[in-house]
């Protein structure tokens, strides 16, 4: 990977998209797919590669690269978030995608997948030049997005206010308002209560099923969790309320440690008045490599992918490892994990909550019929807790990692979903 993100120690991550096409071949050799439906699988069903010019404040005009990609349609219009990062690259929204196939399929909810992103760093903007940004980008792709063909939705880099705008966007161009074109809205246009927290609420119901699967209570359990953002925070302070005792925290900028437990509310406020979890007076400052060879019963990645690597997978002391993030993992450091005895709760089990609200908030835009956050959560516990059962039970009748058989389940699924369809023409 070209500009990919790295690893906390700073070793070259391997490619989110070698990892997510090992996966898919470990999956398809499982269940002896053929060798047509194996390629059709590892290709994209639609790529689009667009510039977006931004006339900045003084202006001046720069041209970023922007991308929407559709791994597969088959079980319905495709979904899946927008990245806003520097870091953003062709391949790595092309596993994005494919990951986000196997989410919807997994959780069973009428999707196939998608992702976005524009390579641009936000901090770098003004909210002006933002909003320049994401009109632009919405403009190039508005002929693929839209509610019965792609739904975009937040990711690294963009909020509610993105989703804001990208709908605005789109309303402006058919001349009328399309709630269900995007995902992941302000309330006040359509957004679904409990959308903002569903997918930390969806990671820590997992960690918790998780730990009590191992025989660990979750009062006498310890936990890391790398990342402080949309995930990451929620799952520490969510972690935090549920009686885990949080030992250690990061953000892009470090890490903060403290053995006794982090006070999360604290610590999320001093993140509110300074922008980072650095220089928190609880805690004592970590690399951030080291957050991950904690020993800690629960180790929950929710900043990026390729961050547990064949490098450092045999230093992690974590019991169980819950995937906040897309694709942290690499096939290396899986099998080591796997040989070292570590539960890995996939990412497209662990983190699915947000792409199920996402359903919700669809599935009640399309009827302009809103739920109580209360019906919304109850919902997505459901979701969850069948998904991870399903999970369980397979992986115990199959002797395989929750990984191999939560993409083989998924897998299969889009398969059925081919084979039923048939191919055209
Ligand atoms: N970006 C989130 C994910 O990776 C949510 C996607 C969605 O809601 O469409 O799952």
């Amino acid at each position: 990977m070209a500009s990919g993100p790295e690893t906390a120690g700073g070793v070259e991550a391997v490619s989110p998209l070698d990892a997510a096409q090992d996966q898919l071949r470990v999956a398809s050799d499982f269940l002896g797919l053929d060798s047509g439906v194996r390629a059709l699988l590892a290709q994209p069903r639609r790529e689009v590669t667009v510039s977006v010019p931004l006339r900045h404040d003084d202006g001046h005009v720069s041209v970023f690269v922007g991308h929407r990609v559709q791994h597969n349609l088959d079980r319905g219009p495709a979904k899946g978030g927008v990245r806003f990062s520097p870091h953003v690259n062709l391949d790595e929204v092309r596993a994005l995608a494919m990951w986000m196939t196997w989410k919807c399929a997994l959780l069973n909810i009428p999707y196939g997948g998608a992702k976005g992103g524009v390579a641009v760093d936000p901090r770098q903007l003004s909210l002006a030049e933002l909003e320049r940004v994401t009109r632009r980008y919405t403009s190039e792709l508005v002929g693929v997005i839209g509610p019965e063909r792609d739904i975009p939705a937040p990711d690294i880099g963009t909020d509610e206010q993105t989703m804001a705008w990208m709908v605005d966007t789109i309303s402006v161009d058919r001349g009328y308002t399309v709630p269900g074109a995007v995902t992941g809205k302000p309330i006040a246009i359509g957004g679904s209560p409990g959308r903002s927290i569903a997918t930390s609420l969806g990671v820590v119901q997992i960690a918790l099923a998780a730990l009590w699967d191992r025989g660990i209570e979750p009062r006498h359990a310890s936990a890391a969790v790398q990342g402080f953002g949309k995930v990451g925070r929620g799952v520490a302070l969510q972690l935090h309320e549920a009686g885990v005792k949080v030992v250690a925290v990061s953000d892009q900028y470090g890490a903060i440690h403290n053995a006794a437990g982090l006070d999360i509310e604290a610590v999320a406020t001093h993140v509110d008045l300074t922008g980072s979890v650095v220089d928190y007076p609880g805690g004592d400052p970590v690399e951030g490599h080291e957050l991950l060879e904690l020993d800690v019963d629960l180790l929950a990645p929710c900043a990026i992918e390729g961050v547990l690597t064949g490098a450092n997978a045999h230093q992690v002391s974590a019991k169980i490892i819950v995937e906040g993030a897309n694709g942290p993992t690499t096939p290396e450091a899986d099998t080591i994990l796997q040989d070292r005895g570590i539960t890995v709760v996939p990412d497209i089990l662990a983190n699915a909550g947000g792409v199920v609200v996402s359903y919700f908030e669809w599935v009640q835009g399309n009827q302009a019929y809103w739920w109580t956050e209360r019906e919304v959560e109850t919902r997505l516990r459901s979701h969850m807790i069948g998904g991870w059962e399903l999970v369980r039970a397979e992986a115990q009748r199959t002797s395989r990692t929750f990984r191999e058989t939560a993409t083989s389940i998924a897998v299969a699924r889009v398969a059925e979903a081919h084979r039923v369809r048939g191919l055209y023409p």
